[in-house]
């Protein structure tokens, strides 16, 4: 699975992306689909699949994805706040198999982050 994951491509340099950050632990990257002016993800190097699967040997990279997104949010253009999202598993529509936090940044704000149904 490793190997085949899109993510794990980006992490070994196999495919291009615009790299915002990497240290020995995690990478941020450019949303290739931007759903706002800043959207870029911040992943674990190590495959992990989805938030189900990361355990307590995760947690320096767990660590440094929230402990970065600050700094990494400005530096892209975030001034005045953004959003992190990790969706987990079919429910939280996940569509790529690698643990994986979304930062999604204005200017304008987001909107609410559910519709609540009707
Ligand atoms: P999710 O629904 O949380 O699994 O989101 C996956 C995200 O990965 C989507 O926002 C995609 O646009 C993004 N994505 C997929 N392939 C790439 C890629 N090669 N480079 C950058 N972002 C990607
Ligand atoms: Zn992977």
């Amino acid at each position: 699975m490793e190997h085949a994951c899109i993510f794990c491509k980006i992490v070994r340099k196999e495919i291009p992306a615009r790299v915002l950050y990497e240290d020995d632990d995690v990478l941020a990257f450019h949303d290739i689909h931007p759903v706002r002016p800043v959207h870029f993800l911040i992943i674990p190097k190590a495959h992990i699949a989805t938030l189900y699967d990361a355990n307590m040997t995760h947690q320096r990279a767990l660590g440094t994805m929230l402990a970065r997104a600050g700094e990494l949010a400005r530096l892209a253009g975030a001034e005045s706040g953004f959003r992190t999202i990790i969706n987990c598993g079919k429910v939280g529509q996940q569509e790529v198999y690698h643990l994986h936090m979304h930062v999604i940044g204005g200017p304008d704000p987001l909107g609410p982050m559910i519709v609540r149904p009707q």
